[in-house]
């Protein structure tokens, strides 16, 4: 593993804050439309002022698939789905999740940064978000 460069699978969706690491999208200076994954101008007015909107790293689960195909990255079966993160920024993401736990819509999921598969020499490191333990802040 000596060498290996981690890589953000995407530039801007996730920022370090203190100890923590947060998702990051974006958000309109004109018409205050937030955006996720950040973009760099607002589809709903055009506006190019976009600002870093701080998203956090607790969401509520809003709907999961548990899929049993094979991928090109997870072993199956593993589970996606959208994450409602406030009012108007609802991400997709894998959701992983440890034997024994169930899914449940409406549940209170957490944002974990980690490397999601490897290419090469580098890490690609994204989202993912797990059920949040009671307690666990
Ligand atoms: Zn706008």
């Amino acid at each position: 593993m000596m060498g290996m460069q981690k890589v953000l699978i995407r530039e801007g969706i996730l920022i370090e804050k203190g100890d923590e690491v947060i998702l990051a999208g974006s958000c309109c200076q004109k018409c205050g439309h937030m955006f996720f994954p950040p973009r760099s101008f607002c589809v709903d007015c055009f506006g190019s002022e976009m600002e870093v909107h701080e998203i956090g790293k607790r969401g509520v689960l809003y709907s999961f698939t548990t899929s049993y195909m094979p991928s090109a990255h997870f072993t199956p079966p593993y589970a996606a789905g959208w994450i409602e993160m406030g009012e108007q920024i609802r991400v997709f993401a894998p959701i992983s999740i440890e034997e024994g736990q169930n899914l449940k819509i409406g549940m209170t999921m957490q944002l974990i940064a980690d490397v999601l598969w490897e290419d090469g020499e580098k890490q690609i490191v994204g989202y993912i978000f797990k059920p949040a333990l009671e307690g666990e802040v």
